[in-house]
C-alpha cells in the first residue's frame, strides 16, 4: 500500500503494536504488549471479543450463558493467569470420565477414588488387567506433563532438549515416535478402555490412531500436559470469563481494542487495511500479529499485496518450516458441535450410575476404539458414521453460576456435544443445512443409544417455543469464527519443539510464532505451541516482541 493511496484519506494510525484478531490469544498478546508500554491496536471483525472463547445467550429468552464453542480449560498456564492478575477460577470436575459399555454397565473414573476402588470400577466391564496398566500410563503422561508444560511458555527447546528433558526412553517411544494406536494397545487390553485413552488425541483431528504421520501424538500430547497434570477444568462462569478478563487487563493496561473492524488486507511492511462502520481506515505498525489462522494470514497478505517482494524472506525456507506451511495451508477440522438446554438430566440405562455422576465428567458415548476406527473408515469413504462418537459435558453440575437462579433451581442443566470424525469433507456430498440437520439426528441418536428416555423429552423450550438445541457444522464455525475448514486449532498441531532443521535465529524463530514476514509473527492457535484456550499463542508473540525490542 504505497502512501499515494491514501491521498484524501486520512492518514493510517500508527502504533507499536497492531493485532489482527480479538480472540483469547490476541487478547494475551495484547495485555503483555501494553503493559511493557507499547503502543497496542486489537482489530477485530466481529462485534464482541474471545473468539472461541466466549459465553453467550444461545437460546431467546432463556437466562442461560453457555460456553459457546471452547467449554474446558487446561493449558492455560498459571503464570499467565498471576502475570496479568485474572480473576479466573478453574473448577475441578467430580468425576473424571463415564463410559457405558453396554446397556447396563459403564466405566466411571472417579477423581477421588482409592487403588481398591478404582480396580472395582475396572473390574466391573471386565477389565481387571487394564485397571494398572491405566495407573503406570498416567504416571507415563503425568510424568511429560511435569516436564514440557513449563516450557510451553519459554523459547522452543529442541526436540533432542525435550527428549532430555522427558528422560525416559521408553516413554519418548510410546508417545512421540509410535502411532499412538500401537501403544495403546499394547498397554490396555479393553476396547472400551483403549477407546477413552484414542479420544484425547482425535480432538479437532481427523486421522488415524495408526497413521504414521503422528497426528493423532500430537493431538494427544496437548490434551494431557496441560497444567502439568493434564486435568481439564470448568471455567467458573463460563468460557467468557476467561476472554473476558482478557480483555479487561489489555484495556487496563492501554491497549486499545476495536469490535466490527473487519482487516481486509495487511502488507509485510506491517500496513493494515480495515472495515469499521461501513469505511475504510488504514494503519500501520513495527510489528503485526495474527491472532487468525496461518490460512486466514496468507488471504490477506494476497490482499494487501502491493509491496510484498520488498520485505519477505522467502529466500531458504527451510524444508522443514515448508512443510509445516503446507499443513496449515488448508485445514480442515472433523467434528459437530451442538449445545443444549434440558430441563432436568435424562436417566441412563445403567441404573447403578447417576446421572449427576456420569454427566460430571466426560461422557464417551460410542468411542470403544473399534467404534473410532469404524467411524474413521466410514467419513473417509464420505459417510456419517453410525453411531457417531460423542463426547459430551455438563458445565452446570460444576458451576450452576451460568443459568440464572431460577433455572438452577428448577434442575435446568447444560449439555454440550462434541462429535467426532464428521470432516468438513462431508460438505462436498451435503448442503450445509441438510448437513446441520444429519449431524444433529445423529448426535441425538447416539445420545439415545445410552439413555433410558429419550434426550429429546427433556430438552427445553425457548421463548418462541423452540427448542434449545444449537448445532454447529465445520462450515459454521469457518463462518462464524474464520477458522477455515471448522478447525478448531487453525490448522494441525505441532510438537512443541522445534523440530531439526528449524532455524532459530529470531526472537520469533525461538518462540514458535514467525511467519516468512519479518514485521508479522502469529500470535493465535496456528503458532507452534498455540492451540486450545491457552494464551500461550499470545504470550509467545509478545515475549518474541519484547524480545525485539530489548
Ligand atoms: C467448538 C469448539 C470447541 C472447542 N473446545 C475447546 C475446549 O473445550 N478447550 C480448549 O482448550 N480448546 C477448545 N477449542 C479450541 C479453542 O477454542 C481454540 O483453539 C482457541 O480458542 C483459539 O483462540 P485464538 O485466540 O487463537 O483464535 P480465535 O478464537 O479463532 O480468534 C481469532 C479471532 O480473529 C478474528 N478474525 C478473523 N478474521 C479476522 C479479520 N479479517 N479481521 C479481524 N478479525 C478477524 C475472529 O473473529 C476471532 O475473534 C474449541 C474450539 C471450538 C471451535
Amino acid at each position: 500500500m504505497p502512501s499515494t493511496e491514501h491521498a484524501g484519506a486520512p492518514a493510517p494510525s500508527a502504533h507499536d503494536v497492531v493485532i489482527v484478531g480479538g480472540g483469547h490469544n490476541g487478547l494475551t498478546a495484547a495485555a503483555y504488549l501494553a503493559r511493557a508500554g507499547l503502543d497496542v491496536l486489537v482489530l477485530e471483525r466481529d462485534d464482541h471479543l474471545g473468539g472461541a472463547a466466549i459465553s453467550a445467550e444461545a437460546f431467546a429468552g432463556v437466562e442461560a450463558r453457555l460456553s459457546r464453542y471452547s467449554y474446558l480449560v487446561s493449558l492455560l498456564p498459571q503464570r499467565i493467569i498471576d502475570d496479568l492478575g485474572l480473576d479466573v477460577e478453574l473448577v475441578r470436575r467430580r468425576f473424571s470420565s463415564y463410559t457405558p459399555a453396554d446397556r447396563t454397565r459403564g466405566l466411571l473414573i472417579d477423581n477421588e477414588a482409592d487403588a481398591a476402588a478404582s480396580a472395582a470400577a475396572f473390574a466391573r466391564i471386565d477389565a481387571e488387567p487394564d485397571a494398572a496398566a491405566w495407573q503406570a500410563f498416567s504416571a507415563d503422561t503425568t510424568r511429560i506433563a511435569e516436564r514440557l508444560f513449563p516450557t510451553l511458555t519459554e523459547p522452543l527447546p529442541t526436540r533432542a532438549e525435550a527428549r532430555a528433558l522427558v528422560g525416559d526412553d521408553d516413554v519418548w517411544r510410546a508417545f512421540v515416535e509410535r502411532p499412538l494406536g500401537e501403544t495403546i494397545d499394547a498397554r490396555f487390553t479393553s476396547d472400551l478402555v483403549r477407546g477413552v485413552v484414542a479420544t484425547d488425541g482425535l480432538i479437532g483431528t481427523f486421522t488415524s490412531l495408526d497413521d504414521p504421520a503422528l497426528d493423532a501424538n500430537r493431538c494427544f500430547l496437548y490434551h494431557v500436559i496441560g497444567g502439568g497434570t493434564g486435568d481439564w477444568d470448568v471455567p467458573l462462569g463460563g468460557m467468557g470469563t476467561v476472554s473476558g478478563e482478557l480483555a479487561r487487563a489489555a484495556r487496563e493496561a492501554g491497549a486499545e481494542l476495536v469490535t466490527g473492524a473487519e482487516v481486509l488486507g495487511i502488507d509485510p511492511a506491517g500496513r493494515v487495511r480495515y472495515r469499521l462502520a461501513g469505511e475504510e481506515h488504514h494503519a500501520s505498525a513495527g510489528t503485526l500479529l495474527a491472532n487468525v489462522a496461518p490460512a486466514v494470514l496468507e488471504v490477506l497478505l494476497e490482499a494487501g499485496a502491493a509491496d510484498v517482494s520488498a520485505e519477505t524472506r522467502t529466500s531458504a525456507v527451510p524444508p522443514v518450516v515448508r512443510e509445516r506451511l503446507r499443513a496449515l495451508h488448508a485445514p480442515e477440522g472433523a467434528q459437530v458441535k451442538v449445545n443444549l438446554l434440558l430441563t432436568r438430566l435424562p436417566r441412563l440405562h445403567d441404573t447403578e450410575v447417576a446421572p449427576e455422576q456420569a454427566f460430571a465428567g466426560t461422557l464417551h458415548i460410542n468411542e470403544l476404539a473399534t467404534q473410532l476406527d469404524a467411524a474413521y473408515a466410514t467419513a473417509v469413504r464420505g459417510g456419517i458414521p453410525s453411531p457417531l462418537p460423542c463426547e459430551v459435558y455438563c458445565h452446570t453440575l460444576s458451576d450452576p453460576s451460568i443459568l440464572s437462579p431460577e433455572l438452577a433451581a428448577s434442575g435446568a442443566h447444560t449439555l454440550t456435544v462434541f462429535g467426532l470424525h464428521v470432516p468438513h469433507r462431508l460438505l462436498e456430498r451435503h448442503g450445509n443445512d441438510e448437513l446441520r440437520a444429519l449431524l444433529q439426528q445423529a448426535v441425538i441418536d447416539s445420545l439415545d443409544s445410552v439413555l433410558a428416555e429419550p434426550v429429546e423429552s427433556v430438552i427445553m423450550t425457548d421463548a418462541s417455543g423452540r427448542p434449545c438445541i444449537e448445532t454447529r457444522t465445520t462450515l459454521d464455525l469457518e463462518a462464524a469464527l474464520r477458522m477455515p475448514g471448522g478447525n478448531i486449532f487453525h490448522g494441525p498441531l505441532s510438537w512443541p519443539w522445534a523440530e531439526p532443521g528449524a532455524p532459530l535465529t529470531t526472537p520469533a524463530e525461538r518462540w514458535g510464532v514467525a511467519t516468512l514476514h519479518p514485521r508479522i509473527l502469529l500470535c493465535g492457535s496456528g503458532a507452534v505451541r498455540g492451540g486450545g484456550v491457552s494464551g500461550i499463542g499470545g504470550h509467545n508473540a509478545a515475549m518474541a516482541v519484547l524480545e525485539g525490542f530489548a
